[in-house]
């Protein structure tokens, strides 16, 4: 059988990213964004092989962007495309696993949207839009929530009265799912164990970011929650604050619940901390200037992630690596370094060397002669989206 070809598609509000994914390739045969959908502004960007390429979209919305999309990836994929996999952000309790689109699970993906409203309608659009484009394709949907399904209910369950969960589905979801399963899938491999019989730490360090606690290909425990706000500092929001922050600003500031949500949200994390930004790379520069609030948001970020990790752990029959992976993960020695220092009872020490040299898309083992397993794995999301196609364009 020749080798598949998958278009991957993740849609935002007013942006489309997509990457198309032949089986037998590790690079990507064409990717691109289209981005300020609905506005005057609207453009889509690709780049096949080595070449860039940008066409304006004045007023386009997601189906005229795909529509434009289509003869590029039949080009791209010498007219054989086999499936088009989505991502959505959440699938609630309802999706455990990947899912073929129909309409069925079209429906149990809208019913979902109150937990996710900024991002499930978005990612329904990018679905519609494909479906009317693609009637005969094969189509899946994958979710950043399924992969922690597994968590048991002692590491799900807020303390909340019961019928919050009960009849609001109240509980801890977690996110980037997909990445922390290809990561430590790929870390298993790297380390020569089975998936099935290992377990990992993962710290996924983007502009959001989260821990997790794999074990045996399970997810058994991981930072962010009901919303992608809990857990660690992210580029712009707090993660874990005082529960009772909300009452506080409003009572003595009188701000309103918009106003909080968006402080926490928008202006917050390593942006709030440093007053400066919310780009790790700029915070590193300035903090080598001597900046204070860029150095200050460093060490916060750090501690805090070192603290997440070790709270995993308790979700852990044993230690067999902890993985480092997103931008500031992949690409961040300082970033790993410090995190490590914090982790000494864990007895985690690092390589200076190894950990100076995976940086930009180069993976190992970065930990120090005679201590535990540290590794940077690359995360893949569109290739892991495009594996959970093909699994169900096969089954
Ligand atoms: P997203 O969550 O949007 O996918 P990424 O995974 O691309 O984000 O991560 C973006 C973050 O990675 C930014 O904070 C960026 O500054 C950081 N990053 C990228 N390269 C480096 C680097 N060389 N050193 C430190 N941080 C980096």
């Amino acid at each position: 059988m020749p080798a598949r070809n998958i278009l991957v598609i993740n849609c935002g509000s007013s942006s489309i990213k997509f990457a198309l994914v032949n089986e037998a390739h590790s690079q990507f045969t064409l990717s691109g964004l289209a981005e300020r959908l609905g506005s005057p502004d609207a453009v889509l960007h690709w780049q096949r092989g080595g070449e860039k390429d940008s066409l304006m979209l004045p007023g386009g919305d997601h189906r005229a962007a795909l529509h434009q999309l289509l003869p590029l990836v039949q080009g791209a994929a010498g007219g054989k495309l086999h499936g088009i996999g989505h991502r959505v952000v959440h699938g609630g309790e309802q999706f455990t696993a990947a899912c073929r689109i129909d309409a069925h699970s079209l429906q149990a993906i809208r019913a979902t949207a109150p937990l996710a409203p900024l991002h499930n309608p978005a990612n329904l659009q990018g679905i519609e839009a494909a479906l009317k484009l693609f009637p005969n394709l094969t189509q899946v949907a994958v979710f950043d929530t399924a992969f922690h399904q597994s968590l048991p209910e002692h590491a799900y369950r807020y303390a909340v009265p019961e019928h919050l969960y009960r009849d609001h589905g109240v509980r801890r979801y977690g996110f980037h799912g997909t990445s922390h399963r290809y990561v430590s899938h790929r870390a298993a491999e790297m380390a020569g164990l089975a998936t099935g019989d290992s377990s990992w730490l993962s710290a996924h360090l983007g502009n959001g970011s989260s821990t997790c606690a794999i074990v045996d290909g399970q997810s058994r425990d991981t930072s962010m929650g009901l919303t992608p706000l809990e857990g660690l500092v992210m580029g712009t929001r707090s993660g874990d604050v005082d529960p009772n922050l909300h009452g506080h600003l409003a009572r003595t500031l009188g701000w309103s619940l918009e106003q909080i949500d968006a402080m926490l949200n928008k202006d917050s994390g390593l942006l709030g901390l440093s007053g400066l930004s919310n780009d790790m790379r700029s915070l590193e520069q300035a903090r080598e200037q001597g900046h204070p609030g860029a150095t200050l948001a460093i060490e916060v970020f750090c501690y805090r992630l070192a603290k997440s990790l070790a709270s995993m752990s308790c979700a852990l029959p044993q230690l067999d690596g902890l993985i480092f992976t997103g931008g500031i993960g992949e690409n961040s020695p300082l970033i790993r370094s410090k995190t490590v220092s914090h982790l000494k009872l864990f007895n985690l020490a690092l390589d200076k060397e190894a950990n100076a040299r995976c940086i930009r898309g180069v993976a190992g083992a970065i930990q120090a002669h005679g201590h535990p397993r540290v590794l940077v794995v690359p995360t893949n999301e569109e290739r892991q989206i495009a594996l959970d196609t093909l699994a169900l364009l096969t089954a």
